[in-house]
Order: structure tokens, then sequence, then C-alpha cells
């Protein structure tokens, strides 16, 4: 049996999936060629990013007023992209609203200050980063070019559990530590976007479903290669996309699929997620701080009460086969993901080695 991986990405992935890449390393399906070395203008390749695209619309009933690109650098890169590609809509120096509420919401608004006038609408900073502010406590620019969330903060552990009323301003969401574990009604949102190394395959693709309208407005400034504009037109394939990585989404997806969908990962991660939290807030041992209506069923950071034991938790967890349960550096402490390939066992495995743990440390 493989270990346990809580990273939060890049992070663990589905064994069948892994198993079937590892099958058709050599040869896909009878081509005589690795996926990695099919020109990306190949039937093969064509097929493979068609049916992935098709697989993520029908998983996220994505509707027909959105589309589905494959991008590449990260979800950082969108911090730039997306001002880039909106600000272009809105006269001269047009506001941006943000809403704060953790590390990566803090990196994209630093990065958007570069293109635009960045409104802080609301922060949980002075709670550190410990809630999402209700939206009665927003306050938003009228006519903004968007109101920008992540709507789970992978390192701070909190997650919206609302879709934010932002009437006529385009929502943009950064969803990389999310997708794929919830429903979401895409025709809220102006842009959604997510890189793929958490819920949706390995590092190097990021995914982004933007409104039809909010295409073709590029600053001039916007590198030919992030301009919505070209790579929508291109299906993509504007330049040579992440060939593997798409290959591996695609993997992903038809796994989700035979699970039973985004709504059988929905049920699951609540099961996964309450049974984690309902363990931590039953002891004295360990404790987790985010507000119990913005907690994060992806992520999950929690500390010991005695944090000169953490050491010995990781070691101790990585001879249990639990890896990677180490807290983000900016955080401290541990933190467990949750993401879709990780089974309840893994969870009641973690929890057994959490209750041993405390049992013999007190
Ligand atoms: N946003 C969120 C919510 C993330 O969790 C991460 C990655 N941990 C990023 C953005 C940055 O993604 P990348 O490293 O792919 O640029």
């Amino acid at each position: 049996m493989r270990p346990y991986n809580f990273s939060a990405g890049p992070a663990m992935l589905p064994e069948e999936v892994l198993k079937q890449a590892s099958a058709e390393m050599l040869d896909w399906q009878a081509t005589g060629l690795s996926v990695m070395e099919m020109s990306h203008r190949s039937p093969p390749f064509e097929s493979i990013l068609k049916q992935t695209r098709d697989d993520l619309r029908e998983l996220l009933k994505v509707p027909d007023t959105h589309h589905i690109l494959f991008m590449q650098g990260g979800a950082t890169a969108m911090n730039a992209i997306i001002p880039m590609n909106l600000l272009g809509r809105k006269g001269i120096d047009p506001a941006i609203d943000f809403v704060h509420t953790g590390v990566w919401s803090g990196k994209s608004l630093d990065e958007a200050g570069k293109y635009g006038n960045v409104n802080i609408a609301a922060s949980s900073s002075g709670m550190h980063f410990r809630n999402v502010p209700v939206q009665k406590d927003w306050r938003l620019t009228a006519n903004a070019a968007y109101v920008h969330i992540c709507s789970n903060e992978t390192i701070n552990g909190n997650q919206f559990h609302f879709t934010p009323d932002t009437g006529s301003v385009p929502l943009v969401s950064d969803m990389s530590s999310e997708m794929l574990s919830r429903r979401v009604d895409f025709s809220k949102y102006g842009v959604v976007f997510a890189c793929a190394q958490k819920n949706m395959g390995q590092a190097g693709l990021t995914v982004v479903i933007v409104r039809d309208d909010l295409i073709g407005h590029a600053l001039p400034c916007c590198p030919s290669v992030f301009n919505w504009k070209n790579v929508a037109d291109n299906q993509s394939m504007f330049n040579t996309p992440p060939t593997y990585a798409i290959y591996i989404c695609g993997l992903v997806l038809k796994w989700l699929k035979r699970q039973g969908g985004v709504d059988r990962m929905e049920q699951a991660s609540i099961e996964k997620s309450s049974l984690l939290y309902n363990f931590i807030d039953g002891s004295d041992f360990y404790r987790n701080d985010v507000a119990a209506d913005s907690r994060s069923r992806m992520n999950v950071p929690f500390f010991l009460a005695d944090e000169s034991l953490n050491e010995a938790f990781t070691n101790e967890a990585a001879k249990k086969g639990i890896l990677q349960i180490k807290g983000h550096r900016a955080v401290g402490g541990m933190r467990a993901s949750l993401y879709n390939a990780m089974p309840v066992e893994g969870v009641r495995a973690l929890i057994a080695f959490m209750q041993a743990f405390q049992q013999n440390h007190r």
C-alpha cells in the first residue's frame, strides 16, 4: 500500500491514475509514442486535449457562456494575467476590489497593484486570516473592473462557504485548492482559475474558466501568449500547451467520473474534514484556530499544544506512512490537505496516529 500523502501541492494523485500513466508511458494507445513525445498538433494529442476539456465542462457543469482555457505559469502568473486581460474593459484607472483572506489573495493583490488601483474591500488580516469576512461588511467600489477572492486559502485554511454577489462587476476566484471538490455555479463568476497540482493533476497546467464577454479586452502590454483572446481563438494551442500535464489532468477527470463526479467528492470532503475537525476540537492536545463558519474542507492547519513536539510528530507520522504533514512555514504547526485523491481511510489513519501520539507524549 502507498503512504498517505497530505501535501498541499503538488499533492497526492489517485493510484489508478499513476498506474495508468505508467502503463501508457512508452506507448499511448498503440501509437508507438509516449504522450510526452507527441506533436501537440497531432490527432492523438488533439483528441486528448478535446476530451480533457469536454470532461471538465461536463464534470463542473460549466455553462456555454464560459470558455475553458489551458494555460501555463501556475496560479501565480494569473495574478498578472487577470489585470492585463480585464483592465482594458473599463476607462482609465478602474479600481480592482480585493477580499484579503490570506497568503494567496495577498500575493494576488500585490501583483494586481502593479497594473491598477487595488481597493481592499474586506480583510481578515487583523484576525490572522482565521475567517472569511461576511459580505455585508465588504466595501465594494461601484464600477470596479472586477472583484478578486481566493475561495480556499491553502495556507491559512479558510474557505468561502457562500458565493459573493458582486452585481454586474465580474467576480474572479482563485480556486486552486478546491477545484472539483464541490459544486460551483460558474454562471456567478467572471473568471475562475486553478493550478492543477492539487486536485487536477500535476504542476505546469493552469485551468482558466472565463466568461466569453470578458475575452478580447487585453491591455496592449499583455504578452500575446497570456492574452485570453489568443488562447481562446486557438483552442489553448496558441503555443505548445503543457501536453503531459493536460494528459494527466484528463486521467484524473476520468477517475473522478468513475468515483461519481463532483457531487460525490463534495460529500466525501465534508465527511473527511468533519472527521478531522471533530477529532481536533475534542482534544486539548491539538487545535485549529479557524472560525467554524470559515473552515476549509481541503486544507486543515492544526497545532500541537506543545510545539516542541513538532519534529517528533512529523518523524513518527512518516514512519506510519503519513507524509508531508508539516505546516507551511508562514503559519507553522501541521497541515493536512484532504484533496479528492485522499481516501477517508487516510484521514482515519491520521486520526489514529494523532490519538496514539497524544497518548505517548502526554
Ligand atoms: N493560489 C493558491 C490558492 C494556491 O494554493 C497556490 C499554490 N500553493 C497558488 C495560488 C500558486 O500556485 P502556483 O505555484 O502554481 O503558481
